[in-house]
């Protein structure tokens, strides 16, 4: 029998832990398909040699090199480890039970079950019929409640984002005490000029906060440091509520020394965005319907054929993640590898 948890437990879903068997293609987690940078690799071993000593507490050297690099000050800049431990941060330092979160459905599956570890109440928004966030619907939802909302743009998993005029005009909808979540973890692969950069929305709003992270882009998911850009205040609830000495000096290290590198980085993401564009056209003509994407995946809407989609895919060795009957999201990887997915994408198509 054993000690009881608490009551509620149970009831909350457990992460869908992604597989991984030997050989297999993984488009299942929106990795990135590249190792990190030689230099990164270079400075996480530099620091493990000093491993015997805890990490600096507020990551105070990538503080300041984020600082420089996105010119905001020191202050409106926390480290994470990995932006999914930031969204549980903002949590537990924003609401208390009773309080409510606000999201889209289907977003990032962590604010829900985040919320609801901590006790509080998940109101879900759906997608409108675009897979974009309904960001009318969800200023409508707004209670007195609502302490936090999470707009996650580009969208997991539909990689549908929302644009700059659209996006201010529901700010201005969204009471100044209520804390606005950017959650822009695929930021560095919109092509789109239309969707806002959350960094300047940050700036000009008090109750807006920006989560970036350097799993994707920058090919460090493993390495887990992620970032939070919003003002002093926000800054420092975040900081309260870490774990110590979560993000540690190899993370820090990474982090720092993949900044130097920025330019590497883009160039990274502009071919994976062109990818992205080359997959869409070729699933798109064998008759598959795909939204346009704004990240590092595709969203196949293929509602009660989707696990048998997802199986096909596995029956030719690529990994894609399956949402419940909704649908299917293929994560871009190396050229190669995509035009496995897309030959057993299309062979899925054209059995009809
Ligand atoms: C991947 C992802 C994150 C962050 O991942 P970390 O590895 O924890 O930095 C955050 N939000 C969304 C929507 C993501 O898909």
């Amino acid at each position: 029998m054993g000690v009881p948890t608490r009551a509620d437990l149970a009831g909350i879903p457990d992460y869908i832990i992604p597989g991984r068997p030997p050989g297999a293609i993984l488009l299942n987690s929106n990795e990135n398909s590249l190792p990190p940078l030689p230099a990164v690799v270079e400075a996480v071993a530099a620091a493990a040699a000093g491993g015997n000593r805890y990490p600096q507490w507020f990551s105070e050297d990538l503080v300041a090199r984020l600082s420089a690099e996105l010119g905001f000050p020191e202050s409106w800049v926390g480290i994470g480890c990995g932006s999914v431990s930031l969204c549980q941060q903002l949590i537990q330092a924003y609401c208390a039970p009773g309080d409510e979160v606000l999201c889209a459905w289907r977003s990032f599956e962590a604010y829900p079950v985040f919320a609801r570890v901590a006790g509080v109440r998940a109101r879900t928004v759906p997608l409108d019929s675009g897979h974009r966030h309904d960001l009318a619907a969800m200023a409508d939802a707004l209670s007195p409640a609502t302490r936090l909302v999470f707009v996650c743009n580009p969208n997991n998993p539909t990689g549908t984002a929302v644009g700059a005029g659209e996006l201010r005009t529901f700010l201005e909808r969204v009471p100044s005490d209520v804390l606005v979540v950017l959650d822009e973890a695929y930021r560095e692969f919109v092509t789109d000029p239309d969707v806002p950069d959350g960094l300047l929305l940050a700036r000009a709003h008090e109750n807006v906060a920006v989560l970036r992270t350097f799993s994707k882009a920058y090919g460090l998911a493993g390495i887990r440091v992620g970032y939070c850009v919003g003002s002093p205040d926000v800054v420092a609830a975040v900081n309260k509520v870490a774990v110590p000495f979560a993000v540690s000096g190899p993370a820090q290290a990474a982090a720092t020394a993949a900044l130097s590198h920025t330019a590497e980085v883009n160039e990274r993401c502009r071919a994976v965005a062109a990818e992205r564009e080359r997959v869409r056209d070729r699933l798109t003509a064998a008759g598959l319907s795909v939204p346009a994407s704004q990240a590092n995946f595709l969203w196949l809407p293929l509602g009660d054929r989707s696990a048998d989609f997802a199986g096909f895919c596995e029956n030719n060795g690529v990994l894609v993640r399956r949402f419940g009957d909704e649908g299917v999201r293929v994560t871009v990887g190396a050229r190669e590898d995509n035009d496995v997915f897309v030959r057993a994408a299309e062979a899925y198509a054209s059995a009809g």
